[in-house]
């Protein structure tokens, strides 16, 4: 039996970004219901370090970073060219700084900080070395009582139990504050456990949601519009053989394991044209002893080489175009670059220590699993690895000889803003354990480039891993779903990877996917409060 539970102004379905978009509907005075799947709110978003890309936005001006809209216009512009539309780019560009502007009005927002981190394509016009990342600031588990329980853990926390203390930080930091924010307003309803698993549309407009809720159908209704913020379809393992250029099962992704493009399905139902389906925030994922991928940030020494012993890339540069380099690879070179292994030396492993706390030695597990392999020689090393030792060698000679000129005239490691940003330390907020690695001595005329040439040689294994899927129901500016025909379906909107991404096939700096999320759900909420199919706003 399925039962009508409520009528709501807005339905958000997905607690993820999509939760600010909640708490701005619901602190305009809109009734807002957001349906999650799981027992727990955020999403990937709570696994992140919940960066957000945010031209002109207050904090830079704070922080005193120079820069403005129309320069980020130009560097937008210029690196997503026809893969997204233009109007996209620029709603998401002037979206960004005015919703930051509107929740720090509100205290559990404030302050957003700026963090350093260079744009990722430094030499293109527009880009800012300084970067346009601001952060949300922690916030602790007294400050947010027994909310604190309904926040997903972060991802060291529920696959290895690294408990984080007291402190909520980056993703899962925004997503407690925006839950409290939100159910504070009094116009917030949230049910967790509860899954969409259609629309109700009704004289061709979408006029709610058929759900599970606790194993029981139920019906929402909207009378404003459906926000379908419901993440990618990194886990669903039919939609990417069907749609991946390289056939991904999910089981590498780094998004969340309820990710399984339900939203996206739903919107192809009712009529929802789609663009950008074999793309995904690629990223390196580096094998684990538990043998899933865990996204790989940075890397500071050694080489990556696919199956021919070869490097390909380099290696240095920002997580989505070392993704994306093994992804093309893959798919254009016939030599297979899944795995590529990642081989390093005994004075790489002194210096960083390897796959957990840098000040610790290798734990033993690494070696166990085989997830790191050590071995005397490189033709040992090759032979573990089933790697032409003559290949390998030859690539590690060529490397060597760069590294003592300084200068890696193949792939220009180690000379961008962001490449240097690793000299000195490595590592982001969400992964504690990676973040007080000492500096690079000076020891080589370029410390990203140190030789290898100190036994014993280690070898880990790279895989293409993502952090979300970024192909999805197509919008326009509004965050309405578009048909094929470019008309908008009343009443449906999308963000964040639901929607196909306003970013198209690059990823311009760090951000970018929860940006979208938090700018396009919050574009859907000025829609649906301009359309004014909503009740009387209740403060
Ligand atoms: C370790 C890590 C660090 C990262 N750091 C950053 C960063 O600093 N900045 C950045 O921009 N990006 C970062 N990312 C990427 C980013 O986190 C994701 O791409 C982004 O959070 C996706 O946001 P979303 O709102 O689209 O989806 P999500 O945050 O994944 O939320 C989707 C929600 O929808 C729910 N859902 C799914 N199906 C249904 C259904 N049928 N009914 C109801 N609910 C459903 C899911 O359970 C989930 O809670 C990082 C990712 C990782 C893994």
């Amino acid at each position: 039996m399925t039962t009508d539970v409520d009528t709501f102004d807005v339905i958000v379905v997905g607690s993820g970004g999509g939760l600010v978009g909640a708490y701005v509907a619901a602190s305009r005075g809109l009734r807002t219901l957001v349906i999650e799947k799981t027992d727990r709110v955020g999403g990937t978003t709570a696994y992140s370090g919940a960066g957000l890309w945010f031209p002109g936005s207050a904090p830079l001006k704070r922080a005193g970073v120079e820069d403005d809209i129309e320069n980020a216009r130009t560097y937008l512009r210029g690196l997503v060219g026809d893969s997204s539309r233009e109007a996209l780019q620029d709603a998401y560009l002037h979206a960004g700084a005015q919703l930051i502007d509107e929740l720090e009005q509100n205290s559990w927002f404030q302050e957003f900080v700026y963090g350093p981190v260079p744009d990722y394509y430094p030499s293109a016009d527009g880009a800012s070395p300084a970067g346009r990342s601001i952060f949300p600031p922690p916030v602790s588990v007294a400050d947010l009582g027994d909310k604190a329980d309904l926040v997903r853990k972060s991802l060291p926390d529920e696959r290895w139990g690294h408990d984080e203390g007291p402190v909520l930080s980056g993703g899962r930091a925004l997503i407690g504050r925006a839950l409290v924010a939100f159910l504070e307003t009094g116009n917030g309803v949230l049910r967790t456990e509860t899954a969409l698993e259609s629309l109700v549309v009704e004289d061709g407009k979408v006029v709610g949601v058929n759900a599970v809720s606790h194993g029981e159908k139920v019906t929402f209704r909207a009378t404003g519009g459906v926000i379908l913020a419901a993440g990618g379809f990194e886990h669903n393992r039919e939609l990417r053989e069907k749609y991946g250029k390289v056939p991904l099962t999910g089981e590498w992704s780094n998004g969340v394991s309820s990710n399984t493009g339900d939203a996206l399905e739903a919107g192809i139902i009712v009529g929802a044209d789609t663009d950008l389906l074999d793309e995904a925030w690629f990223v390196p994922g580096l094998v684990q002893p538990d043998g899933l991928a865990l996204f790989h940030t940075g890397t500071r020494g050694g080489i990556w080489v696919n199956s021919a012993g070869e490097r390909f890339l380099n290696e240095t540069q920002p997580y989505d175009q070392t993704g994306h380099a093994i992804h093309n690879a893959e798919v254009t070179t016939g030599v297979s670059h899944l795995p590529t292994r990642w081989i390093l030396d005994q004075k790489q492993i002194d210096r960083d220590s390897f796959g957990g706390d840098p000040s610790e030695p290798v734990r033993p597990d690494w070696f166990e699993s085989g997830a790191l392999q050590k071995a005397d020689s490189l033709q040992e090393l090759a032979e573990l690895l089933g790697l032409p030792f003559e290949n390998l060698q030859k690539t590690v000679d060529e490397f060597n000889d760069a590294a003592r000129a300084g200068v890696d005239e193949k792939f220009h490691r180690g000379e961008t803003p962001w490449d240097q940003m690793f000299t000195h330390m490595v590592g982001f907020a969400w992964l504690p354990s990676q973040n007080y690695l000492a500096p690079i001595p000076q020891d080589f005329p370029n410390p990203l480039l140190a030789p290898i040439d100190t036994p014993p040689y280690y070898a880990a294994t790279i895989v293409l891993s993502d952090i979300g899927t970024k192909g999805g129901l197509k919008t326009d500016e509004r965050a309405r779903v578009l048909r094929p025909d470019g008309e908008p379906i009343a009443g449906l909107y999308a963000a964040g990877n639901t929607m196909a991404a306003m970013s198209g096939r690059v990823y311009p700096g760090a951000g970018t996917p929860i940006g979208s999320s938090l700018a396009f759900s919050y574009l859907a909420v000025l829609d649906i409060e301009s359309a004014g199919d909503v009740a009387e706003p209740r403060n």
